[in-house]
Parts: C-alpha cells; structure tokens; sequence
C-alpha cells in the first residue's frame, strides 16, 4: 500500500510534505506535515499553539479540575471542578410549581412572600408532613453510607436523586432558582449550597449533604455534615458543637416561644467555643412551600417576627463557622464560602410545633436519633 504524501502545513507553501511534528507525534496528533525543516522552523510559533491546546484539555479531562473564573480570588483551598450532566425525574413522580418553571422560580412562594402569616397545619397536612420528612430522612441516611475518602459529590448527587426516585420523591433543590443537582454538598470552607461536582472527597474533609424531597404536596428538609477519613480534633469540635447548637435550639421550641429566641439560644453555645454564627442564611417554614414564613435567624438579638404554635413547621439549620461568621458566594451564584478559608459545619431538622414541645420530624430512626458522625466517635 502506498503511503499518502500530504501538502506542507506552512501556509502558501505547497511542497509535498514527509516530515512531521516530533511533538505531535509524543502527543498523539495526527496529520501534522512539513516539507523541510525551514518550513517547520517558520510554522513554529504558530504551530505550537495546537499542542498547548492538546495538553491543555487532556490535563484537566485527567483530573476533573478546572478554574471557569480565572479572576476570582478564592478564599481558602477548595476548588470548583466539572459536574455531571443534568438528572431527570421520571414523568409519573409529582413535582413543585418550580420544577417546570423556565427559570425555576416558585410562584407560590412569591405569592405570599411579604405575608410573615405562618401557616397552622391541620390533621392532615401534619401526616403529609411527617410522610415526606420520613423519607427525607431515609434518604440522608442513603447518603451518609457512601459519603467516603474519594468519594466525588456528584456520587452522593446520584445516590440521594436514586433513593428520592424509589421513594417516589422528586429532589426539591433541583430547578429551585435554577440549582443543577439533587441536593447540596458543602465541603470544608463552604457554609451552604455547595453544587456536587467530580472533587473526590479528600481524607480530613468535611462534608454536609442537605436532602430536601417533596412528596405527595408536602417537603421535608435536613441535612447533616459527615466526617471524611480522619479529620483534625479541632475541626471534629466544630461539627460537634454545631450539632449542639442544633439540639439546644430545638429543645426550647415549645408553644408560646418566640421565634427570635432560637438565635440566642445558638449563639450562646457557638461563643462559649470560640466559635461564630453565620448570619446571612436561615431556617424557615416548611410545608407545601419549600422555604416560607416563619424566618428562623441563628444569631443572637435577631428581629425575627412571630410566636410558636402547635401545627406550625419549620427548620432550625444552624451554621457555623471557625472565626468570623461573615460569608460571600462564588462566581456561581450558589456556593457560599466563609471570606477568610476557615471552616463551617450544619445541621438541620425539620419540626412539628406540638402542644407539648415539637417532633423532630426528620429525626433519625437508627442509633438513639444520633447523628452519623457519632456513628465513628
Ligand atoms: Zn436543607
Ligand atoms: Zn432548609
């Protein structure tokens, strides 16, 4: 067979070609001739462009990283890396108003956005509640199983979209404002809304898997930070005091406490620790609508309106932070990081306001209702 003999790649040149680029060849492109190596010299800088461009794409396929804002400054050591396409959710599952909506947004929240009403569930929408919290809850635990070293967040991603659709659950975080994924993973520096991405989980890490489904009309919401590997004492402090923050918050709710009251409560626990309360993300009402009245700030001397009552909803979901508790968002527009790099834990239920006190309706089953970091202590 013969061999095909090409044109000169230089430009103008029209010689017959037998020479090709040695680095092409190491790299593995194929087709790039020159006549002579005067021809190869002169096509130089303008060729060597393709081999940058070659090494440039295989480097970040390699290792799933990537930087799409190359003049963001970033706050601390975690770094965006590439996602998985997006989800689907079967046809037969109900969905949110926001689930179709072009832009995700949900009408019926906005619809009584300014009204700081809160909503007395009855009989039941109580039973819907305490439905769609069971199995936000099963599907945590599904996620707390797999959450290991190395480990990518668009795993667990597909582990909690999985258990949300064999529970006939949609994802309440997918569409909602546009989010691209089934839950939210925040890792080490992240407070909140952190997107799953191809970051395998680093031993040491952090990681704090929010699962909201909807089911049936009704959402349930919780979310808790796990431990990745072995993570430094200090940093096992701040998870654990979180979480007391947490149960200490939730053990005032009662009939006729103030909203506002939570807030002190939280950051009483947080200080004694030397540690902060952020103030910019809160808890809220749940039912129906995924975030509603009443707003639940984590802070002390907060201005939050309204007094508690048996049938109403809600989540407490503090965060909070080693150093200062302020926070700023990614390029993103989700992923909301602490300013100086240090990090910050979560933990959320949701409650039922009783006569008595509240239900912790997403209160784990297994293990006394502990935590799953407790689990390796
Ligand atoms: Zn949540
Ligand atoms: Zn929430």
């Amino acid at each position: 067979m013969a061999l095909a003999l090409g044109m000169c790649e230089t430009p103008g040149c029209k010689a017959v070609a037998s020479l090709q680029c040695p680095t092409c060849l190491k790299i593995g492109i194929q087709g790039s001739y020159f006549c002579s190596q005067d021809c190869f010299k002169g096509s130089w800088k303008t060729h060597k462009v393709i081999h940058q461009l070659a090494k440039g794409e295989n480097d970040s396929k390699s290792s799933g990283e990537y930087n799409p804002w190359p003049s963001y400054h970033f706050t601390g050591k975690l770094r965006p890396y590439r996602r998985e396409s997006r989800r689907e959710v079967p046809e037969r599952i109900g969905r949110p108003d926001y689930a179709t909506h072009p832009t995700g947004v949900p009408l019926s929240e906005q619809a009584v956005r300014s009204s700081a009403q809160i909503k007395v569930l009855d009989d039941e929408e109580i039973e819907g509640m305490r439905v769609a919290c069971k199995l936000g809850r099963e599907v945590l635990d599904e996620a707390a199983r797999v959450c290991d070293v190395g480990v990518t967040t668009a795993e667990i991603d597909r582990i909690v979209h999985e258990a949300c659709i064999e529970r006939d659950c949609y994802p309440s975080p997918m569409n909602y404002y546009e989010f691209p994924a089934s839950c939210c993973t925040s890792v080490n520096e992240v407070i909140c809304h952190g997107i799953p991405d191809k970051r395998p989980l680093e031993d040491g890490d952090i990681c704090n898997v929010d699962v909201t489904v909807y089911h049936n009309g009704f959402h349930g919401d919780l979310n808790e930070t796990f431990l990745v590997g072995n993570v430094k004492p200090e940093i096992k402090k701040l998870v654990e005091v979180t979480y007391e923050c947490l149960s200490k918050a939730i053990d005032i709710v009662k009939p006729g406490e103030k909203y506002r009251e939570i807030g002190n409560v939280i950051q009483k626990h947080a200080q004694s620790h030397g540690l902060s309360v952020v103030r910019s993300y809160c808890g809220h009402g749940i039912h129906r609508l995924f975030h509603t009245a009443p707003n639940v700030p984590h802070y002390a001397k907060n201005k939050a309106v309204g007094v508690m009552k048996a049938g109403h909803c809600f989540t407490i979901e503090p965060m909070i932070s080693q150093g200062s508790w302020r926070d700023e968002m990614w390029p993103d527009n989700w992923t909301v990081v602490t300013t100086n790099g240090l990090w910050s834990a979560q933990f959320e239920q949701t409650l039922l306001v009783t006569d008595t006190g509240c239900d912790i309706l997403t209160k784990r089953l297994e293990k006394n209702g502990q935590p799953h970091f407790m689990d390796h202590i």
